[in-house]
């Protein structure tokens, strides 16, 4: 096994820091196991020297017009596509999905870019002629500044590219933290920008953990944070940020139920259940944890599940295989160990992937797609995110009692029904209360001009990420009223100002 590893830095000011790091972490190939790179951790007063980077090329980014702007948001759309293969590559490697489902997330950060690229159009205010008489009234929206983006281990390339064209677009300079336990691609992306033509010091990248973080989020000229990770960390994000004046966004984990009534395709329904279920190991806060299924077309369900589990091969994400390692040890065994406590708390355990062939190294953080029935709202297995590939089959005597469960659950994500009955679907739409709800549609991530982001505890703060409510979470709106006097008006008069 190769002893080589890669350093990973931070990227300031568009060039790679050259210091020496008091503290690193080490990156593995969650398909072997291996330490492949040392990724650097920024000290708070590194971090200091990169938000004073940033402060120092806002102004004239800020300053740079609208038609220049979508030209370098253009070259960036074009570099990225250009070179999505790579960054899938450097997925794969260092968070173990396979390439194809790399790709796809890449193509997913990609449309937010090309969504951004109207941000001429997107930020276009309001005009009312003659609001009073002579007075005309107009609204504006501004850049703040300098905004942080803090990114989760699961999607490395993804979910920086939901915050980060957006924020460029509109005019501010950007400070990524990435995980530090994949942050190559994140890295790899961020070069781009300046290949794009980007100035210096508008797209930074600092690397780290808590101690990063904390400095972001205490700095006093950091405006606005955009989080993305756990829910317990979600929630400290906001509420240490917007102690310290900013506007945050912190995006939280989840726990996805999809519903299953009796009229169903259910050969389209296990289809979905798989593919939601075990597609990129479960690390997916879209994924779908725990099914729904109305008792009369369970055990037909549990069957054709299991069937096409058996077809599945887990291994190597260069492999071709269908299903990739966990992303570290630590967390195959923390899933494992779930997978246990399911069996002991008296679930039926009907495949289980602790048991298994794994195409991959003997290292590798292996753990199969494992499928429980008879799963009870009480267990560890329905309460918890498990972040893994375990997909847990709840019996239900009705849709009534699967929208209750639904909506009892802290978590509110993402959701599916599947039905061909128009009208039971309409009323879930209606009456569930998650923010984003698929119909006979597994994984419903809108698409970029919509917007991304859960209810409950799985979003802090009020904002969605991308569309039309990610250019408002990184703009300030501003009203001008105003009038050009003509030599006859004048006088003065303290009263307050009415319309006339
Ligand atoms: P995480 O919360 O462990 O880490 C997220 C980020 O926070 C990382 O950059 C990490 O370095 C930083 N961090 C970790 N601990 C910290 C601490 N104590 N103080 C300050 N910063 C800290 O999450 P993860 O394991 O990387 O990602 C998986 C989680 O993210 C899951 O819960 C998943 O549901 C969630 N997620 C949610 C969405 C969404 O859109 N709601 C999308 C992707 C992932």
């Amino acid at each position: 096994m190769s002893t080589l590893t890669t350093r990973i830095t931070h990227l300031i000011g568009g060039r790679p820091w050259e210091g020496a790091a008091e503290r690193t972490g080490d990156v593995r190939n969650p398909a072997t196991g291996a330490v492949t790179g040392r990724v650097d951790f920024a000290s708070t007063s590194l971090v200091g020297q990169a938000v004073a980077t940033a402060r120092a090329a806002w102004p004239g980014w800020a300053g740079t017009s609208l038609a220049k702007r979508s030209q370098v948001l253009f070259a960036f759309r074009e570099l990225l596509n250009a070179r999505k293969h790579e960054i899938a590559a450097l997925i794969t490697a260092e968070h173990g999905k396979v390439l194809d489902d790399a790709l796809g997330e890449v193509t997913r950060g990609l449309e937010v870019a090309e969504f951004a690229c109207g941000i001429p159009h997107l930020l276009k205010g309001g005009f009312t002629e003659n609001a009073s008489t002579k007075v005309d009234v107009y609204s504006i929206r501004q850049p703040l500044g300098v905004v942080a983006v803090i990114s989760p281990f699961n999607f490395p390339a993804m979910v920086p590219l939901w915050f980060i064209p957006v924020a460029i677009a509109c005019g501010n300079a950007v400070i990524l933290k990435p995980s530090e336990k994949d942050p190559s691609a994140a890295l790899a992306v961020a070069r781009l920008w300046t290949e794009a033509g980007l100035p210096d010091g508008i797209m930074n990248v600092v690397h780290g953990d808590k101690e990063a973080v904390d400095a972001l989020l205490t700095h006093p000229d950091v405006r606005a944070v955009s989080f993305v990770g756990s829910t317990p960390i979600a929630k400290y994000v906001y509420e240490t940020g917007t102690a310290h004046g900013k506007r945050v966004q912190a995006l939280g984990g989840a726990k996805n139920h999809m519903l299953v009534l009796p009229d169903a395709d259910l050969d389209l329904a296990a289809d979905a259940a798989v593919n939601a279920g075990f597609g990129s190991a479960g690390e997916r806060c879209m994924a779908i944890s725990a099914l729904l299924a109305v008792d009369t077309v369970a055990d037909e369900l549990v069957e054709k599940i299991k069937d096409r589990m058996s077809k599945l091969r887990t291994g190597d994400g260069t492999r071709g295989c269908d299903m990739g390692p966990l992303v570290t040890g630590q967390h195959r065994d923390k899933v494992a160990g779930y997978v246990e406590a399911g069996a002991a708390e008296g679930a039926a355990l009907v495949v289980d992937g602790r048991e298994g062939d794994f195409d991959g190294g003997e290292d590798g953080f292996w753990l199969g797609p494992t499928l429980f029935d008879h799963v009870t709202p009480d267990m560890s297995i329905y309460r918890d995110e498990i972040f893994g590939p375990v997909l847990s089959v709840v019996r239900v005597q009705s849709y009534d009692e699967g929208l209750d469960l639904i909506n009892a659950n802290p978590y509110g994500n993402g959701t599916a029904i599947f039905t061909n009955d128009g009208g039971a679907a309409r009323r879930f739409q209606n009456e569930v209360e998650v923010g984003m709800v698929g119909i006979n549609v597994p994984i419903p991530v809108p698409v970029a001009y919509y917007s991304f982001g859960g209810w409950k505890s799985s979003l802090f703060g009020d904002t969605h990420a991308h569309g039309t409510e990610g250019v408002h979470f990184f703009t300030r709106g501003k009203v001008v009223t105003s009038r050009w006097l003509d030599p006859s008006h004048g006088g003065l008069n303290l009263g307050f100002p009415q319309n006339d």
